[in-house]
């Protein structure tokens, strides 16, 4: 089969297009014969590399994929070739304590396709039969691919940590990514009020027709934890999502008694000092997570195939051209999802 893979960290010139072994499917697992598959930052990282990552050469990039299925292995029931899919990237083994209690995207042998295992920027994949979701006839396989780990990421932290209520006020530091976009929707969906902290108008502009309800723009306000504190009539916010972490000191700040700040990741520095008086005082709680569980994949999901969420695409590459796809993520140049186009 046809692959994007590299064999050592760096740069974008690290990635080679080739051909790769097609992976047999095991027991239990799934051929899929790939058609779509989408970037995300985590992509990047990888690529990268960070202190204690062990990779086995050659990586195949890629956490997010959707096609039909090729093949079928044994003991597998209830799929077909043909079938029209869907990936969960979150691997677990499902009988540790942290699967047996629902959340297996803690499992004690977490796996994320692209990252811990060969991903999706490649024609085949094969995996565990209970990471797949059939895809509605008609539904776009690049959308599929685009949303779900945006999505999933998104829903479990507002959703299932985050327990955000209708009527709640959230807070979202950051008007680009996937994640923060997916957050916007999730968010308007749960009858949230939502405000919106950006830097380019193109972007705040975008988050507005996803349903955001208050823009600031950063580069003409400079205090938006302020900023955000007035305009709340001085109560704060309920609900803060920030996936920078430099940004702690303001989202404490903006925070309301009670206010529960949520991260899945950081772009900006991961370490950074925080002011422990904002915590006891306001009642403040400080809530990571990572990725999302079975159950929320097939909850947010239907919620995408039925159109009450929608993710934003921005350009398809083929897939030979993964490394100028990366490019434009890593320049921050897209308005929404990229995906790959496989034939
Ligand atoms: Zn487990």
């Amino acid at each position: 089969m046809k692959a994007i893979f590299f064999h050592t960290h760096g740069d974008l010139d690290v990635l080679e297009y080739g051909d790769f072994p097609t992976p047999e499917p095991g027991s239990g697992q799934v051929l899929v014969r790939l058609k779509a598959a989408s970037l995300n930052r985590l992509d990047l990282w990888v690529r990268e590399g960070w202190p204690g990552l062990k990779l086995e050469y050659p990586h195949i990039p890629g956490a997010d994929g959707a096609g039909e299925i090729a093949a079928v292995g044994s003991e597998v029931e209830g799929w077909s070739p043909g079938e029209r899919v869907v990936i969960n990237s979150n691997l677990s083994c499902g009988v540790c304590r942290y699967c047996l209690s629902g959340f297996d995207n803690r499992c004690m042998k977490w796996g994320l396709l692209g990252e811990t295992l060969r991903g999706t920027y490649a024609e085949f994949i094969a995996v565990p039969a209970r990471n797949l979701l059939a895809v509605p006839d008609g539904f776009s396989l690049h959308h599929a691919a685009a949303a779900a780990l945006v999505f999933h990421t998104a829903w479990h932290s507002l959703i299932r940590r985050g327990d955000l209520k209708a009527g709640e006020t959230v807070l979202i530091v950051g008007a680009s990514g996937g994640v923060n976009q997916a957050c916007i929707q999730v968010a308007k969906l749960s009858g949230a009020v939502v405000y919106v902290i950006g830097s380019n108008p193109e972007k705040l502009s975008l988050a507005e027709s996803l349903g955001a309800d208050f823009l600031i723009d950063r580069s003409k306000e400079h205090d938006w934890s302020r900023t955000v504190y007035l305009m709340t009539g001085k109560r704060g916010v309920d609900v803060i999502v920030d996936n920078v972490a430099s940004t702690y000191p303001e989202s404490f700040r903006a925070a309301g008694k009670g206010g529960r700040i949520l991260t899945v990741g950081n772009t900006g520095n991961p370490v950074v000092k925080i002011d422990n008086r904002y915590l006891f005082a306001k009642h403040l709680s400080l809530i990571g997570s990572s990725m999302g569980t079975h159950d929320d994949f097939h909850t947010v999901m239907g919620l995408v195939f039925s159109g009450k969420l929608n993710p934003v695409l921005d350009q398809t590459y083929p897939l030979d051209q993964a490394g100028i796809a990366q490019r434009r993520l890593a320049r921050g140049e897209q308005m929404g999802k990229i995906t790959l186009a496989i034939d």
